[in-house]
């Protein structure tokens, strides 16, 4: 999400758990730990750091509610925000899970007087990749930790994290805010226009931080192209994806950087993809009928240029360890290295479940609009003439078949059953109304 100064005030559509927050910091009762629970992308990160910032704001102010904000302008709001608070601690993955070993570092500086500020304060995000280990040692430290010390777990999903964390903690709950109010938010922060703001919020497929962090940027309003143009553009954007994933490799600083790199290759920052994967899901539904040929063809095409990205950056990514050896224990190196093949296979088998998901949001679409007629339903909004055709020459039936099929499809997928097979299956299964 774009950053800016960390305050409440400018945190988007999240009023009931910044009033349960800023009521627990006005009656002194901040608890020892809280866990922020919502979708992907609604603030939940934010609202931490924010929380954060204000725990130890010098000159905290007053929101337009009368309830306590952070300044975001004090040295110690500035340095929560560019994560140099030295009593701010922020536990992230390394590779897949959060690690024992980093819980127990944890744990050392949990008993440590804040240096700076008035409390010690940890952010774990994301929460629900803890392992049963280190789930296990976070509860002893819970159970342990002194005064002065606040825990934020960031998670999506409650049933994640072991009951006994569950019932220690206050939950904060983030929910996702309506199409329309996502849409309408977007629109007057960032100065764009109605369409270009329901573009980026389609575009994220309903990521509301990351459809605002789109919002201004220049790709994101282009013009529907054709089918065939449509496969060319986003099987360059492919190879092109993976070159900005190169680039990012090479620019990272450290190994641990350089996971992160390929854990969060945060989407807004690689634009042409999202918006040529649904120019062609858009020309796929839209196509009458697909050469029979087109399944395979084009499934052998698009999973070559995973493969052919997967391997570049693989060979990218030798260099860097290559380079970077040198500064890590050999332990550590190896355990490292580990996580490296998994989290390049993810980053490629992402793209076809990218392509799947959207696929399905449009089903989703047709089927919204056949049921209710009502667009503001619609993720697609901006493209409401092509759901409202495609929701009258298909009707509910064949829309609901397309959603069954997609999560049928997904879940092979994380099955790992072959891709190959399923995305020709699907390919073939909504190849237009062929004759
Ligand atoms: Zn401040």
């Amino acid at each position: 999400m774009k950053s800016g100064p960390l305050r409440f005030a400018t945190l988007h559509l999240q009023q009931e758990p910044i009033r349960l927050l800023t009521a627990s910091l006005a009656k002194g009762r901040i608890a020892q730990s809280y866990i922020f629970v919502g979708a992907r992308s609604v603030g939940k990160t934010r609202a931490a750091k924010t929380f954060a910032a204000l725990l130890q704001c010098l000159e905290p102010t007053t929101g337009p509610s009368g309830a306590p904000d952070a300044c975001g302008r004090c040295l110690s709001c500035k340095r929560v925000a560019a994560g140099s608070h030295p009593d701010v601690t922020f536990l992230r993955p390394l590779g897949t899970e959060i690690r024992v070993g980093q819980v127990r570092q944890m744990q050392e500086l949990a008993l440590l007087h804040p240096y700076l500020g008035k409390w010690r304060i940890f952010i774990i995000d994301p929460a629900d990749r803890l392992n049963e280990s280190s789930s296990n040692s976070l509860l002893k430290i819970l159970e342990e930790a002194p005064e002065r010390v606040v825990f934020i777990l960031v998670a999506e999903q409650l049933e994640h994290m072991l009951p006994t964390i569950r019932s220690r903690a206050e939950i904060v709950t983030f929910h996702h805010p309506s199409h329309r109010s996502a849409r309408e938010v977007i629109a007057q922060a960032t100065g764009v226009s109605a369409t270009t703001a329901a573009c980026a919020y389609a575009l994220t497929g309903g990521a509301f931080g990351a459809a605002l962090a789109l919002a201004g940027q220049e790709a994101v309003a282009a013009d529907p192209l054709p089918l065939r143009e449509a496969q060319v553009r986003f099987l360059e954007d492919l190879d092109r994806f993976a070159e900005h994933v190169q680039a990012g490799l090479q620019e990272a600083p450290s190994l641990e950087a350089a996971l992160a790199a390929l854990e969060n290759p945060e989407l807004p920052s690689f634009p042409p993809l999202l918006v040529s994967r649904r120019a062609l899901v858009r020309g796929l539904l839209l196509a009458e009928s697909l050469p029979a040929a087109f399944p395979v063809l084009f499934a052998r095409v698009f999973l070559d240029t995973l493969d052919r990205g997967r391997r570049g950056v693989e060979k990218v990514l030798d260099g860097v360890i290559a380079r970077q050896k040198a500064a890590y224990a050999s332990e550590i190196l190896k355990d490292m290295d580990k996580q490296f093949g998994p989290a390049v296979q993810a980053l490629f088998q992402g793209q076809l479940t990218a392509f799947l998901e959207c696929l399905r949001q449009w089903y989703e679409d047709i089927f919204h609009f056949a049921h209710t007629g009502d667009e503001s339903w619609l993720l697609n909004l901006d493209r409401k003439e092509d759901i409202m055709a495609l929701s009258l020459g298909r009707g509910l039936g064949a829309a609901e078949s397309g959603i069954r099929l997609l999560s049928r499809s997904l879940e092979l997928l994380s099955r790992h059953v072959q891709p190959g097979l399923v995305l020709e299956h699907v390919l073939t299964s909504i190849g237009g109304n062929a004759p």
